[in-house]
């Protein structure tokens, strides 16, 4: 049955009918099941395989530190904390968090929510509204663009990493409007370049707007110790909202706003996604502030990312691979239409790889990718292990 066929209210026949269309046009998600941590070697369909997919940069998601931290804090407060913040679910593992997190960004103060998109989606509706605008690079995350869509405020898009369309989007705008937010991913997530971070707060400043930066894929991969972008740019003690996220690289999961104290302390009385919701689990918050012990210190850490992440960029356009303006572990190889890409993702799994397609919509059609993400822990062996597999890939699909 069709759409146009099935009657209007017929709830059950209009989804069984989208997800048919959607499985028809290959838009079905179809994750693979790990059946063990999330480590490098992993077991997926019950065979080893070598992740190279995934956001846990610095393995810190079973880092022995963590994991007894995890534990320490479930044996002394339990698994939940019973309510939300506002009301009974701050414990002093929230606050010694937040306190860690202020110190680690050099920072007057952290909030921390349950995850990076209730960050986003939360406090932009909380910092601006009716009269201010908000202006946002086209690229940004979808939590961001959802945050933005629930404030009342006034929207513009500037084209990626366009200084000066957003210089004159502001010169010609900003009078009409009260406050101006100015948001921007630190590292963009589907092809690793980085947000032009000085040239965006100098245009901040020049028209009275406030620079927020998302920095998820930052934390524990740029700057001293995994400080994040801000710190890679030099930018400490700038006038600058920093959100990013324990999900990714600090291997565990939780998001956060650092800032003033004065923006912290309106965003613990105003977001929703803080007052309305369970608070951090104790084991999580626990094993968050570990994460950024462990990023001061083992730098050792970062460094073997990194060296990773010059190491298989080296190898992949030796062999001649498009991997696109990357300047981060995240490396995308270009394959340009959907199906090659699934493809390309189907043989690398066949041959004990996993790596990711992503395909419109999430990426411009045309577009299609693998995106690979290095991690600390990958040894030379397996990273000559993708490598050689890619090649033998590409060449029987064409790609290189
Ligand atoms: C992953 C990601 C988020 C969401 O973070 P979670 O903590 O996983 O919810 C937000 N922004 C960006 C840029 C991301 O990559």
């Amino acid at each position: 049955m069709s759409i146009e066929e099935s009657p209007p209210r017929d709830f059950h026949a209009y989804i069984k009918d989208r997800l048919k269309s959607m499985e028809a046009s290959g838009l079905l998600w179809k994750p693979r099941t790990l059946e063990g941590p999330s480590t490098v070697w992993t077991k997926v369909q019950g065979r080893k395989v070598l992740v190279l997919s995934s956001n846990n940069y610095l393995s810190l998601s079973t880092h022995p530190r963590l994991i007894e931290a995890a534990r320490d804090a479930i044996r002394e407060y339990g698994v939940g904390s019973g309510s939300v913040r506002a009301i009974a679910g701050t414990m002093k593992l929230h606050l010694e968090l937040e306190e860690k997190l202020s110190e680690y960004k050099r920072k007057e103060a952290s909030i921390v929510f349950p995850s990076g998109f209730m960050a986003n989606s939360g406090s932009i509706p909380a910092l601006v509204g009716q009269g201010d605008l908000i202006v946002s690079d086209e690229l940004n995350h979808g939590s961001i663009i959802d945050g933005v869509r629930l404030a009342r405020a006034e929207r513009m898009i500037f084209p990626h990493k366009n200084v000066e369309k957003l210089r004159q989007l502001l010169e010609e705008n900003s009078p009409k409007y009260n406050r101006i937010l100015i948001i921007t991913d630190g590292v963009f997530s589907m092809d690793g370049d980085i947000a032009p971070v000085p040239e965006l707060n100098r245009v901040a400043k020049k028209y009275g707007a406030l620079l927020y930066v998302d920095d998820a894929h930052g934390d524990g991969v740029l700057g001293e110790s995994g400080r994040g972008v801000i710190n890679h740019f030099k930018l400490e003690g700038e006038d600058i909202i920093e959100m990013g996220t324990f999900s990714k690289a600090y291997g565990v999961v939780g998001g956060y706003i650092s800032a003033t104290e004065d923006i912290v302390a309106y965003l613990k009385n105003t977001a929703r996604t803080y007052l309305l919701t369970g608070s951090t689990p104790p084991p999580v918050a626990a094993a968050c502030k570990a994460a950024l012990e462990v990023c001061e210190e083992e730098p050792q850490l970062i460094e073997s990312l990194w060296k990773n992440t010059r190491y298989f960029k080296d190898a992949l356009r030796k062999l001649g691979f498009n991997i696109g303006q990357s300047e981060t572990p995240i490396t995308p190889i270009m394959v340009g239409d959907n199906e090659r890409a699934n493809k390309m993702a189907e043989e690398m799994f066949n041959k004990g790889i996993l790596v990711l397609p992503i395909v419109y919509p999430m990426v411009a059609q045309g577009t299609a990718r693998i995106r690979t993400q290095v991690n600390a822990r990958h040894t030379e062996e397996d990273l000559d292990l993708a490598v050689g597999a890619f090649e033998s890939v590409a060449k029987k699909l064409d790609v290189i």
